[in-house]
């Protein structure tokens, strides 16, 4: 990781989405991200996973979608996501990763947030089809921590097992080159509408995904600092007009 100076002095949480096709990179980053920032990660696919897991009627729904490389409904994942932003950690600033995936929940996530929390950023890992297969098919994932590996461009230090904790590593059902190739038509059907959205709301901004990790996440930390200085300068616009209110009222 190259050193650019971490810009916590705003005093300000940061609140941005990864977007993204199946694989372009978004758990690899948000990892990064949610260390670097002090993030909440909110990733639905691996909030969906520990349901699967828990076997009970969510997971259960879930399940079968899951393995077929299909949505699950939005209605499902709206109440999870209600539920989570209650939790005290997303004052801190969060990190969407996997969601949302549709237009009804962008829709409903500019909603629930309202102004107070507005999103700041959409950042838009931008990946070729046959990049993404190659990448997914040899992904060893941690079930544990969610950590993403792979077998050949980024291999844990010990073969099979989690660096961080020492889990043994899965080849998730849904990696395999059938089921990809679905996800990546239901990504083309239904989330490119999602990210055509943020841009009309001018939150969007790409980047190569196709660079080295380290690469991608100095491109991605150069799109958060001018969020952040955007947001320091409105900042500031924002108490000039309210001290000059209420020097007005004196
Ligand atoms: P997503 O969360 O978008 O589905 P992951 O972060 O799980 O994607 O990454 C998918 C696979 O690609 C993993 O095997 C990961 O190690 C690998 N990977 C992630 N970013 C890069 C990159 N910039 N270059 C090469 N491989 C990458
Ligand atoms: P991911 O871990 O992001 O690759 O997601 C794995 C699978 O979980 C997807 O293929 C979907 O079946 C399901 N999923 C994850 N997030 C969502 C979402 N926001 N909306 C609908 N389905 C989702």
């Amino acid at each position: 990781m190259h050193s650019m100076p971490y810009r916590r002095t705003l005093h300000q949480a940061l609140r941005i989405i990864l977007v993204g096709p199946p694989g372009a990179g978004k758990g690899t980053q948000a990892a990064t991200l949610r260390e670097r920032y002090g993030l909440a990660h909110i990733s639905t696919g691996d909030m969906l996973r520990e349901e699967v897991r828990r076997g009970g009627p969510l997971g259960e729904q879930a399940r079968t979608l899951m393995a077929e490389g299909k949505l699950v409904p939005d209605g499902l994942i709206l109440e999870m996501i209600a539920q989570r932003l209650t939790q005290p950690d997303v004052e801190k600033g969060f990190l969407f990763d996997g969601f949302p995936r549709s237009q009804a929940q962008a829709e409903a996530l500019v909603q629930v947030l309202g102004n107070a929390r507005r999103v700041q950023a959409v950042i838009q890992l931008d990946l070729a089809d046959e990049e993404i297969v190659s990448r997914l098919c040899g992904r060893r994932s941690c079930p544990q921590c969610g950590r993403a590996y792979h077998i050949v461009s980024n291999a844990p230090r010990q073969e099979g097992l989690c660096d961080a904790d020492g889990t043994a590593l899965v080849h998730r059902e849904d990696d395999n080159e059938t089921t990809i190739r679905k996800r990546l038509a239901v990504y083309h059907e239904q989330t490119q509408p999602v990210v055509d959205f943020f841009g009309q709301l001018n939150l969007l901004h790409k980047v190569d995904a196709s660079r080295p990790i380290e690469h991608v996440e100095h491109l991605v930390e150069q799109c958060l600092e001018k969020v952040l200085q955007k947001e320091m300068a409105s900042r500031r616009v924002l108490s000039r007009r309210s001290r000059s209110r209420s020097l007005a009222f004196r």
